[in-house]
């Protein structure tokens, strides 16, 4: 099975109503309209907080710990392997991956959680994904002529749609991006590229924390005693550390391989032949064989078990709904404290969105100074 899927990719030529912008843009000589878009993520304001975003665990604990930035790399590089064995367009897939988290909120899933609860109060939700296309469109301001990155209808689609289905009943104002339908291939690739990426780093990250122990994940997460195994057979009376990182860089390039694999078996039982017809199909074709899935399963729960919710990050979470709950109050309350730009819009948009907005964008440390701040204001 070496065949790969270029009669389902997205072209991106000119033609292509996938590249077109909501704003028309003349082509550029030397560079694809997907090339265009992954600059313009990366030389987004919201891109660069990224690096001040906490993945699983906060900078201020070590160095070496994953920011969202760094896991946004990795998970680009995860995707644009995966998308040039398969024959894809492997510019499109790394733009996708390189924007996939920018809708993050400050403080991890934690963040996300807490700025959700104070939403629903007020009869709204959160969800990164929406709110990372509010960030493309509306919050970057880059240009004399409009508001927003002005990214391609493909990039556009595929921030909303990587990771999962929206009912297009629920949301009338998304109608251009064809909720109907699955995303195409090198959208579908994000998600598990993500599963990938954090599955391997949050075991490294966790053995580095102090919080996993090598022995008890290689004894508890059947493809990581598979793989030590493997790479122990080969390095023999090498320190126990290194033979876990080949056994995480295995682990990864095997969940990698089974999942261009899976996706190339499915598109061709399906016997896929156009990119219309990789829309039209129920189901997802990118996905982990039935045993990829269940080891990854194990190891999520696993992840979830000892790590997630163990007590030094619950703490953390704890802290992180406080400064977000204690911050979305207090400019509820008083919304004339929010910054100019974010006021003006509360007419259009309403103040626990805007205020939600505002938190959204916040790195770690800047929301725990503004808290500090807010603190010694309301003690006054
Ligand atoms: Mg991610």
């Amino acid at each position: 099975m070496t065949e790969n899927l270029e009669q389902c990719t997205v072209i991106g030529d000119e033609d292509d109503p996938l590249v077109s912008r909501i704003y028309p843009a003349p082509e550029h000589p030397g560079r694809n309209a997907f090339q265009r878009d992954r600059e313009r993520i990366v030389q987004s304001r919201a891109f660069r907080r990224l690096a001040g975003k906490t993945q699983v665990f906060t900078s201020r604990s070590s160095d070496h710990f994953r920011s969202r930035l760094t896991h946004t790399i990795e998970v680009a590089e995860i995707a644009r392997a995966a998308a040039a064995q398969l024959g894809l367009n492997e510019d499109l897939a790394e733009t996708l991956a390189l924007a996939h988290d920018i809708g993050h909120a400050p403080f991890g899933h934690a963040g996300e959680r807490a700025l959700d609860r104070c939403l629903r109060r007020h009869g709204l939700s959160f969800d990164h994904n929406l709110h990372a296309l509010r960030i493309v469109e509306h919050f970057e301001q880059r240009y004399a002529a409009h508001r927003g990155l002005n990214l391609t209808l493909g990039v556009r689609e595929g921030i909303i749609k990587h990771s999962r289905d929206y009912k297009a009943e629920a949301h009338p104002a998304l109608a251009e991006y064809l909720l109907d339908e699955r995303p195409p291939l090198e959208a579908q690739l994000i998600d598990l590229a993500d599963e990938i990426a954090y599955l391997t780093a949050d075991l490294d990250d966790g053995v580095e924390s102090g919080l996993l122990e090598i022995g008890h994940i290689r004894e508890n997460i059947t493809i990581v005693k598979r793989c030590y195994r493997s790479v122990q057979e080969k390095h023999s009376g090498v320190e126990e550390k290194y033979l876990f990182h080949e056994a995480l860089q295995l682990m990864q390039n095997v969940l990698t391989d089974d999942l261009i694999a899976t996706t190339r078996a499915n598109a061709r039982a399906m016997g896929a032949g156009s990119l219309e017809e990789i829309r039209r199909h129920p189901e997802r074709l990118a996905v982990f064989s039935p045993q990829a899935e269940s080891e990854r399963l194990e190891e999520k729960r696993y992840l979830f078990d000892t790590l997630y919710t163990c007590d030094s990050l619950e703490k953390e979470h704890d802290k992180a709904e406080e400064v977000v709950t204690a911050l979305f109050d207090f400019w509820i309350g008083d919304p004339e404290e929010l910054p100019a730009g974010y006021f003006e819009e509360i007419e259009d948009e309403g103040l626990p969105r805007v205020v939600a907005d505002y938190i959204a964008g916040m790195t770690d440390s800047f929301i725990l100074e503004l808290y500090a701040q807010v603190k010694r204001a309301i003690r006054r």
